[in-house]
């Protein structure tokens, strides 16, 4: 199979504008330089591009929220062609949260308007001396100190100000809300107000960095390698787009899948406890109920016809919050919803508008105070901590704890306000034993919308995912509800290994050009997906070539966290998984079983060509992925099998 560097490289590639900015913050300095053809080819766009500056410029072993720390912003080639769901880009950090490969993709208008303005990638150090935000404006780059303009605001009013400022509705802003400036590490970055680069604590390192926010706006155009040929692939691509295979995104949204789990028993009810619920068997916490009652407007983003952004309003005559209006997904429905025992809708609307503006991960967020309820509910906090009861199915008093823990105030905050893992160890150090075990995170980073009870092959795929808990990274709980293996079982672990490994790759991919996994189906198949890039930028791709650069991508920022301190046990999922089953439904009576696990995740070892009792990548695997650069600094991290 070819590396990157045997595939044939044209005179001049489209797409990518090769425009890097360096940025030192500290002394002000923005430098401007050339992507080289041979990088773009072998690191695609978003992941790629983060992956490999990480790996190259981040010196090991720093402090997540120091100046030494990295942020680096990159979007593909696609952003501003008629491709389906193109304006997206990614940002790339080491993790405040988890301590490892950091990363959080977005959507809205920001790529659109960062490629306009003619950039590919910035990649921004150091700290300014105070809060400022950052301007590209075409060819126009500046940093500007906050002064009273934005200090302390929320990141709806933040992009508001700043479009105001600069007289300009198509201003794009990416900005942190006080949680950020506070540099909790839930921190998320918010643009378009409902759009958010929400996971890993990216928010809390722009928040390190002193930089409140970035604004972009731009004119250039953009060329492709071969118009006519990708017009008409484009062209079909948006009307599949607009047809059944992505229905569910545009009728009832993401939250569609909350019935489907639930019947499959996989949906996180009470902090993972259960994973069915009557409330949702009876109709009331249903996609059809969201959208039949709530649901009062549809939005997209640029270069997209789906519009999956499902807006709510609470009516004006609400005792709480009269005319709040929130944008709401399937993540946000059981973060704040079932896995609180909530089933109040505008509770749950409050509290995910809450994280938007004030900037935390409403999933993160969500599941901190999940966890919050569990351990109210088994006595390991309390009214006096507190200062308020915090049983499963609160409402107004789970907005109280939500408010707090995002502005890091009160017991709440102080305790919560960096996470599960965190609240764990605090409360552990006050002499709450085994609180930690509340906190239902993979590698510090909070779970997402699915119970692990019965899910053997997510269990693992969820696990190894490089940035924690994730069903972004390889989506193998498909594999789960699809009944591909018997997800009870732990058997065919190789080739349950070689499924996930197939997601995972092509995911990487999707996540470097970038574009939403929502529209993974409107390509025939992978090579369709190959040829549009290969029509955008002129570098020939195949599948195969394809699939091969999302695994050398996944093999580096493995290498990454290898490099961090990363050791077999940190793929692992929570203990409670193994220890408490269900009471009811499909996966009733069942845990996960320790031996079982353990196989399958060496089967998914072994199938990746790492070596299966440590989970490093092999050097003959990373040779044939072109990643011979990274054999010896690894091997001089793993030296003596030590962490970090
Ligand atoms: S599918 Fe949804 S998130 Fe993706 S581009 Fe369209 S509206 Fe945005």
């Amino acid at each position: 199979m070819s590396k990157a560097k045997d595939i044939p490289i044209p005179e001049k590639i489209e797409g990518y504008s090769q425009v890097r900015l360096d940025i030192n913050l500290t002394d002000g300095m923005i430098e401007k330089s050339e992507l080289l053809k041979d990088f773009c080819r072998e690191w695609v766009g978003g992941y790629g591009f983060g992956a490999k500056v990480l790996w190259d410029e981040l010196e090991p072993g720093i402090d997540p929220l120091s100046p030494e720390n990295i942020f680096v912003y990159a979007h593909g080639p696609f952003p501003t062609t008629i491709l389906p769901t193109s304006s997206k880009y990614g940002v790339f950090a080491k993790s405040p949260l988890t301590g490892m490969f950091g990363m959080a993709i977005s959507s809205g208008s920001v790529a659109a308007q960062a490629r306009r303005s003619g950039i590919n990638m910035m990649v921004i150090k150091g700290k300014a001396p105070e809060l400022s935000y950052l301007v590209i404006d075409d060819d126009d780059y500046y940093i500007e100190p906050c002064k009273d303009l934005l200090a302390g605001k929320g990141c709806f009013d933040t992009e508001e100000i700043l479009r105001e400022e600069f007289q300009d509705q198509r201003l794009a802003v990416m900005a942190i809300g006080p949680a950020g400036e506070r540099m909790s590490k839930l921190a998320c970055i918010t643009n378009d107000r409902n759009r958010q680069a929400g996971r890993t604590g990216m928010g809390a390192v722009m928040g390190s960095k002193n930089l409140k926010a970035i604004a972009f706006r731009g004119t250039k155009g953009i060329k492709v390698a071969e118009p006519v040929e990708f017009y008409k692939l484009a062209k079909k691509l948006i009307k599949v787009a607009n047809g059944p295979a992505t229905a569910k995104y545009r009728d009832l949204g993401t939250p569609a899948g909350i019935t489907s789990y639930n019947k499959l028993g996989m949906f996180p009810i009470r902090n993972y406890r259960e994973g069915t619920w009557e409330k949702i068997d009876d109709g009331t916490f249903t996609g059809d109920t969201l959208n039949q009652d709530w649901v009062v407007k549809k939005v997209a983003c640029s270069q997209c016809s789906i519009a999956c952004d499902h807006i709510t309003q609470v009516p004006k005559k609400h005792p709480h919050w009269p005319n709040l209006f929130s944008s709401i997904d399937v993540e946000m429905c059981y973060s704040f919803g079932t896995n609180t025992g909530n089933e109040d809708w505008p509770t749950v609307f409050k509290c995910v508008s809450l994280c938007d503006d004030l900037g935390i991960d409403a999933i993160s967020g969500g599941v901190t105070a999940s966890m919050a309820c569990e351990l109210f509910d088994v006595g390991l906090i309390t009214k006096k901590d507190l200062g308020y009861e915090l049983p499963f199915g609160s409402t107004v008093n789970l907005v109280r704890f939500t408010e707090e823990m995002i502005k890091g105030e009160g017991f709440a905050g102080e305790i919560f306000g960096d996470g599960c893992k965190q609240a764990g160890i605090r409360l552990e150090e006050l002499g709450r034993k085994n609180a930690g075990y509340y906190g239902m995170h993979i590698k510090g980073l909070e779970m997402p919308a699915f119970d692990l009870h019965g899910m053997t092959s997510f269990a693992v795929g969820e696990s190894v995912s490089i940035r924690g808990a994730c069903h972004l990274r390889n989506g193998a709980y498909g594999l789960d509800a699809k009944g591909t293996f018997d997800r009870f079982g732990y058997d065919k672990a190789v080739e349950r290994g070689n499924a996930i490994i197939k997601l995972e790759d092509i995911y990487a991919i999707i996540d470097s050009y970038i574009i939403c996994k929502f529209t993974r189906g409107i390509y025939e198949n992978d090579a369709e997906m190959a040829k549009v890039y290969e029509l955008v930028t002129g570098i020939p791709a195949t599948d195969e070539s394809i699939a091969k650069r999302g695994a050398a991508i996944l093999n580096l920022s493995k290498c990454f966290n290898i490099r961090e301190g990363w050791t077999r046990a940190d793929d692992h999922p929570p203990e409670k998984f193994f220890k408490e089953a269900h009471t009811k439904g499909p996966a009733k009576g069942v845990t996960l079983k320790e031996d079982g696990y353990q196989k399958l995740l060496s089967g998914y070892y072994e199938a990746r060509g790492w070596d299966t009792e440590t989970g490093i990548p092999k050097d003959e695997t990373l040779k044939d992925l072109g990643l011979d650069f990274v054999i010896g600094k690894l091997k001089a991290a793993t030296a003596g099998g030590k962490k970090k």
